[in-house]
């Protein structure tokens, strides 16, 4: 049988004037910034936790950096992160159980209601416009409705079943590997190296430390792919936070091929771990505390929005009147779709850009904003604009975008753009300064 055709009545469950689906670094700050404009908001997640890879996926130190006043400066306080410098390089790492209590409080207000467990399966439109989405729950399918829908999934779920144009990985259509993190204990903070990429020069006594890593690749005493081996501090002394397993080729938007994945990703959390205790001084003893729930999907589906963030706009510092995340910061970061690392060649540092509204907006399809790692940029942009920090100022912008567009009853398309940035500007958010 090639395929079955369904038809069921779909009890109704609520109709709200934003929905955001997905509650990572984006979606809670969408949902709360568009409840706290008085929006009446639905978020829905598909796993029992909120957070996305600031819990479940075990992701950390929170990296990058945007303007003052954003929703991120917020969410670093009650994460208790503390501020190391600008661009978070010598960061730590967050406390994942403390994240799972802080996001928790964080979205739970009166006019914000939480569906967890609880996947959106499909959208409900009319013509091109988006009106809501269908979950699933453990008591069957659900409708939901919503005036403006948010796409905060990582994986552009929602824009994809909404028939908007996705675009995926470099133009060999290959996407960033997928890796497992996971955290260990008992380490010797007095002689053991941190390390937390390519762009660090550590030494492990006179050699750059990820030199040395590399020639154990070469003598077979680690696999080739795991040559790059990054160990964040967290904010528990005798803690590291590994950021090393890696597969290459994996489409994060292909279930058929997670499992598989997942499974070899879990056996390199041992490879790697006894690599630590033979070769590294302080990591004699250490042993693994925990570790991600599920894989984390670095790349997948962007979605095609009126404009195209380029890799020229976050390496020169773009700035566009349509403003709503200002001086985002980090290094155009690919982490090798094909060998081991990041891509080296590729790796560039940025002037503070601007990320336009129209990257929000799907190209075609009405009634959807999308926030975080799916919105519309290259392979190269996206490798800069990914990481949480930046992904948590998209979110608050979309939420109140959506809020407004709610009240007015108006397209996110048709948006007076003035209107959000004087609503981010009044809560203290800098748009504008050199
Ligand atoms: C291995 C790895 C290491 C990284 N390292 C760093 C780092 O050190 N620092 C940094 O700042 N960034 C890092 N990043 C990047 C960063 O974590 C992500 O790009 C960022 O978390 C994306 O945020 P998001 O809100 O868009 O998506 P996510 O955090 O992925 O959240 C998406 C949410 O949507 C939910 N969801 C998905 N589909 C559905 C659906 N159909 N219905 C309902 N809910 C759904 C998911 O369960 C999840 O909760 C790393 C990423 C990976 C994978």
């Amino acid at each position: 049988m090639d395929s079955l055709e369904y038809r069921k009545t779909i009890p109704v469950y609520g109709e709200y004037d934003v929905i955001v689906a997905g509650a990572g670094a984006a979606g809670i700050c969408a949902a709360v910034a568009a409840a706290r404009q008085g929006a009446r908001v639905c978020l829905v997640e598909r796993y029992g936790v909120l957070g996305g890879n600031l819990t479940v996926g075990f992701v950390g130190p929170i990296l990058g950096m945007v303007s003052k006043g954003t929703m991120r400066d917020e969410l670093m306080a009650l994460l208790g992160v503390p501020e190391n410098d600008m661009l978070g390089w010598v960061g730590v790492a967050h406390d994942f159980e403390k994240a799972k209590r802080v996001i928790a409080d964080f979205v739970d207000i009166d006019n914000l209601t939480v569906l967890m467990q609880s996947p959106a399966v499909d959208v409900i439109k009319e013509g091109n416009r988006v009106k809501g989405l269908l979950i699933s729950g453990n008591d069957g399918l659900k409708a939901i409705y919503g005036k403006v829908v948010i796409d905060s999934t990582g994986d552009g779920d929602i824009s994809f079943l909404a028939g908007a144009e996705t675009m995926k990985g470099r133009s060999d259509g290959l996407c960033q590997p997928v890796s497992l993190e996971f955290t260990i204990g008992n380490v010797d903070e007095a002689r053991a190296v941190v390390c937390i990429g390519d762009v660090d020069d550590v030494k492990l006594g006179d050699e750059p430390f990820l030199e040395y890593c590399r020639r154990c690749a070469e003598n077979g005493e680690l696999p080739p792919e795991l040559a790059a081996v990054r160990l964040h501090r967290t904010v528990t002394p005798g803690q590291r936070q590994v950021n090393t397993t890696q597969l290459n080729r994996i489409d994060g938007t292909d279930t058929a091929s997670l499992f598989r994945a997942e499974a070899a990703l879990r056996r390199q959390i041992g490879i790697i771990t006894d690599f630590l205790r033979s070769h590294l001084p302080g990591y004699e003893d250490c042993r693994v505390i925990s570790s991600g729930a599920t894989l984390g999907v670095r790349e997948s589906r962007r979605v095609r929005g009126e404009y195209i963030l380029t890799r020229e706009d976050v390496v020169d510092g773009a700035r566009f009147p349509d403003v709503a995340v200002h001086k985002a910061e980090f290094i155009v970061d690919i982490h090798n779709p094909e060998g081991a690392g990041q891509a080296e060649a590729t790796i560039q540092y940025c002037t503070p850009y601007d990320i336009p509204y129209r990257c929000f907006v799907p190209l075609g399809i009405d009634g959807l904003l999308t926030a975080g790692r799916c919105i519309s940029g290259t392979h190269d942009a996206h490798a800069s604009y990914r990481v949480m920090s930046i992904c948590m100022a998209m979110g608050e912008a979309a939420g109140v975008a959506a809020a407004i567009c709610a009240k007015q009853d108006a397209l996110p398309r048709d948006l007076d753009v003035s209107l959000l940035q004087q609503r981010l500007m009044e809560k203290g958010v800098d748009l504008f300064s050199e």
